[in-house]
């Protein structure tokens, strides 16, 4: 018997960052989107647990660790025990979302094998015992297991579906070299050394562009606090902005703590466009995808 799991890349609308707390973590106010990029997770009874890495030639696996420090075994692991069973599995990770990118590939990896061992293992866990195992995890997790759209509070971890009418088309830019969020976090504080920083908080603007689903709207309030430190540490990916704006895009977001970059665009026909002009100015790894998709959810049960 095997379940394999399908789960969703993240991007972040807005991604406000809070003064560094006394726990060493920066509170946030965030507004998650699932986009179409996914990792598929496929789990099978076996005595030990191990983990097998699958890409599809796009992505670099160099990074990933095939070992326990795989976050997708460790959520194994977590389940198991939330239930006091003694049982492991084999977990096939067959990755499309960018590694370092930004986009919480490993959370989503995490997030599938709590729903497919939930199934394999007829386990029955309910929603929020999974949500608070998935917290437990990474700040990312929770939100996996939801997908759509939704706020995300305390570390991103606490999160609520919000009402989202749009059929948004991004192109994502992905860069060779990933970008260590730790690191980011670390450029933020030095660029605001002897400043206050406010608590964070999401403009009501931006739950009424996405109510309306207006693509000019949505694209003046996007705004992510850790684009500027990420800039500092890659200035490089300045050029991908202009390059995104310069091929129509109606704006450019650094993606999460980086270096993914996201475009924006009007429809489907327009990203495909703005996909093609950037292929010509030299960017060689991008996709084109539709937002807001689902969260972690089955797609095979043999
Ligand atoms: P973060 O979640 O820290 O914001 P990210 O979204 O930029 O990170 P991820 O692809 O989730 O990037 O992975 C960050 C790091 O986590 C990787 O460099 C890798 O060392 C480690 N990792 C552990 N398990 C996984 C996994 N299943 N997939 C990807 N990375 C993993």
């Amino acid at each position: 018997m095997s379940t394999t799991v399908r789960a969703p890349a993240k991007i972040n609308l807005h991604l406000g960052v809070g003064p560094l707390g006394e726990d060493g973590f920066h509170p946030l106010a965030t507004l998650y989107q699932a986009v179409g990029l996914y990792d598929d997770v496929t789990v099978s009874d076996q005595l030990e647990w191990s983990v097998h890495l699958r890409g599809d030639g796009r992505i670099d696996l160099a990074e990933v660790p095939a070992d326990d420090d795989n976050i997708a075994l460790r959520a194994g692991r977590a389940l198991a025990a939330h239930h006091g069973i003694d049982r492991a599995a084999k977990v096939e990770i067959r990755k499309g979302i960018p590694v370092a990118g930004g986009m919480a590939g490993g959370s989503a990896d995490a997030a599938a094998t709590l729903v497919a061992l939930d199934r394999l293992w007829d386990l029955q866990t309910p929603d929020d015992e999974l949500l608070r195992l998935a917290a437990g995890l990474g700040s990312d997790v929770p939100f996996a297991l939801l997908g759509g759209t939704a706020v995300g509070s305390g570390h991103g971890e606490l999160v609520t579906p919000v009402a989202d009418n749009g059929s948004w088309w991004w192109v994502v830019v992905e860069n060779d070299d990933g970008l260590a969020t730790p690191g980011v976090y670390r450029a933020f504080d030095e660029l605001h050394a002897g400043r206050d920083v406010p608590a964070p908080e999401i403009p009501s603007a931006l739950h009424d562009a996405l109510l309306s689903g207006d693509v000019e709207q949505l694209a003046r309030l996007l705004r992510n606090d850790l684009q500027e430190p990420a800039l500092r540490l890659r200035p490089e990916l300045s050029a991908t902005f202009d390059d995104a704006l310069a091929a129509g895009a109606h704006a450019a977001l650094l993606s999460g703590s980086g270096p993914s970059v996201l475009l924006l665009c009007g429809d489907r026909h327009q990203a495909e466009a703005v996909d093609a002009e950037l292929a010509e100015r030299g960017h060689r790894r991008t996709s084109v995808v539709p937002a807001p998709v689902a969260g972690a959810h089955v797609v095979e049960y043999v």
